[in-house]
């Protein structure tokens, strides 16, 4: 391992809180599979999936002219859009909506499920302890919020008992992810847990089964990983989202090499 790589480990390790579990581990003289993956990523790639197909229903038809109006508007428009929407049930039960946050120019789009309680009172996406950890998780390959990241989820009101967003309100709400997309034209995006997944790449799977692939959204490439309140609850997967974190950072950097030509 070079220094820098070991550098780069220590790091990572000390920000998500996983140094302590580490050395533990060593300390005992079990064998520990190494977290360290290649350095060079050598992607998977998997074909864009078409929108609406394999088990996940397509938009609402007879909305086209909805989503045609969204996908016209700029940040302004599209903010005060998604603040007075009705579209969804999800509407009935908000304190507030949860637009999104961070660098409107960003390489970086993380996406989550739905906003939870925390989010509803303060109008922001990933705050409480879930939010502290994607911040851990950011500092760890050197970002932070709102510099060169932006944070989104896939609906941008709270699902009543934080259940997961239904099949009809993610439809209803993603023309808004759409238009975010479009106008933030990220490098990179990440979905954060099994829900966020199964609705960008419209597919059934298992977050073990997705991870360390790159997909593609609306011809973005996409890395799935381990949503942070999952994480809380795990702290192996919290490992496993460090290699993926480490995938996202080579696969970026592949991508600024090659013009994204070989992604
Ligand atoms: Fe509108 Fe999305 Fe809220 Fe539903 S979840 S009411 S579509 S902003």
């Amino acid at each position: 391992m070079s220094a820098n790589t070991s550098e780069r480990r220590a790091l990572m390790l000390r920000e998500m809180g996983l140094t302590p579990q580490w050395r533990a581990r060593e300390a005992s003289g079990a064998t520990m599979p190494s977290p360290v993956p290649p350095m060079i990523a050598v992607p998977v790639v998997v074909p864009d999936a078409p929108e609406g197909v394999d088990g996940v229903s397509p938009l609402p038809s007879g909305d086209s002219e909805r989503r045609a109006a969204i996908m016209q508007m700029d940040w302004p428009q599209l903010k005060a859009c998604v603040a007075d929407c009705t579209q969804c049930g999800l509407h009935a039960r908000r304190n507030k909506t949860v637009f999104g946050v961070g660098d409107e120019n960003a390489d970086w789009l993380f996406v989550g499920e739905g906003p939870g309680a925390d989010e509803d009172a303060q109008g922001e996406p990933f705050v409480g302890q879930a939010g502290k950890l994607l911040d851990a998780m950011l500092a760890a390959i050197q970002l932070k919020r709102g510099a060169n990241v932006y944070i989104a989820n896939m609906v941008k009101c709270r699902p009543p008992g934080n259940r997961n967003p239904e099949v009809g309100e993610a439809r209803a709400c993603e023309p808004f992810l759409h238009r975010q997309i479009d106008l933030i034209q990220p490098k990179l995006i990440i979905a954060l847990g099994k829900v966020a997944a199964t609705y960008l790449l419209a597919r059934e799977a298992s977050v073990a089964s997705l991870r360390n692939k790159i997909h593609r959204y609306r011809g973005i490439p996409l890395i799935v990983t381990y949503h942070p309140a999952y994480l809380l609850r795990s702290l192996q997967e919290k490992a496993r989202a460090w290699e993926d974190l480490c995938f996202a950072v080579d696969t970026l950097q592949g991508l600024k090499n090659t013009g994204g030509e070989t992604i």
